[in-house]
């Protein structure tokens, strides 16, 4: 251990870029940008190179660090801001249904999925940032970043989406799936989900962090997914689960009119805040691999 030159019996973690001491915690403070000596004001820097240098990043150290439990995590889409923009998104999800005349719908449909989008990626990109709780509203104001978070997101969605469907069109045409389920049909098909979760789990996080085009980088997927020890397939694992229970009481629910319909409808959203929610949270925590993987 090497002692702060002020408090022998302490281990010092900074040194002064100007009169040299060797410092601790106690001997340096935070400017509005720099960590700065508390003997001479000028700049403090980290013993270890890989330690933060700056406020912010000290910041964002501590939001990686603090406990942040699972159960913190499934209720972030209720704490904040977040719970408004939930009935927001609730109310205008709920009446985009009861648009007259099909072109018209045609055309609200767009609009809230362009919303939604952006209100995903947001919830990624505040995530990775470090905060806990949604603090603003999705800025809904750049339409060119709103049209490229939907295009993103069509990629996601709709890859998903697309291979369920050739998945069971595949499997009815050559009669694997039988209109009676069988067991080797439903563990493939399973899989298949699982799959396709974990590509959005890295595909949220990739598009937020970098853009759209990392997306398609598959290789480096399956490499992050393989790297994160264990956190991104325990995390697919989180969403797969969860996509299950939501697609089970959604399957209850519509025997019940209107009340199902609304359940269905929040717990629809429910899921479109934990997806982003959990990909930032994974991009947050292992930030500078991901960093390395995709911009090196
Ligand atoms: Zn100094
Ligand atoms: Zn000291």
């Amino acid at each position: 251990m090497r002692p702060c030159a002020e408090h022998a019996q302490v281990a010092a973690g900074f040194r002064c870029d100007g009169c040299e001491r060797l410092l601790c915690e106690d001997c340096i403070e935070e400017s509005y940008r720099l960590l700065l000596c508390r003997h001479c004001g000028e700049r403090a820097l980290p013993l270890e190179d890989h330690q933060p240098a700056t406020r912010q990043a000290r910041e964002k150290t501590r939001v990686q660090t603090a406990p942040y439990t699972l159960k913190d995590a499934l209720v972030f889409p209720f704490r904040g801001t977040g719970l408004y923009i939930l009935v927001a998104a609730f109310v205008i999800k709920f009446g985009a249904n009861f648009v007259p005349f099909f072109i018209l719908r045609l055309k609200v449909t767009i609009l809230v999925s362009a919303l939604i989008a952006a209100l995903q990626f947001h919830i990624v990109r505040a995530t990775i940032r470090g905060e806990n709780e949604l603090d603003n509203w999705p800025d809904f104001t750049d339409w060119s970043e709103l049209m490229k978070d939907l295009l993103a997101w069509l990629v996601l969605e709709g890859s998903f989406q697309v291979m369920i469907g050739m998945f069971l069109g595949v499997g009815l045409l050559s009669g694997f799936v039988g209109f009676e389920p069988s067991l080797p049909a439903a563990l493939l098909f399973a899989t298949v989900l699982w799959v396709g979760t974990g590509f959005q789990i890295i595909g949220y996080g990739v598009v937020a962090s970098y853009s759209s085009w990392h997306l398609f980088m598959l290789h480096l997927h399956l490499r992050g997914f393989r790297q994160t020890f264990g956190d991104a397939i325990r995390f697919s694992n989180l969403i797969f689960f969860l996509r299950g229970a939501i697609f089970l009481s959604q399957a209850v629910l519509a025997y019940i009119p209107i009340l199902g319909f609304m359940c269905s409808l929040l717990l629809e959203l429910y899921f479109i805040f934990m997806v982003a929610h959990l990909s930032g949270l994974l991009f947050r925590k292992h930030e500078a691999y991901f960093d390395q993987l995709y911009l090196s």
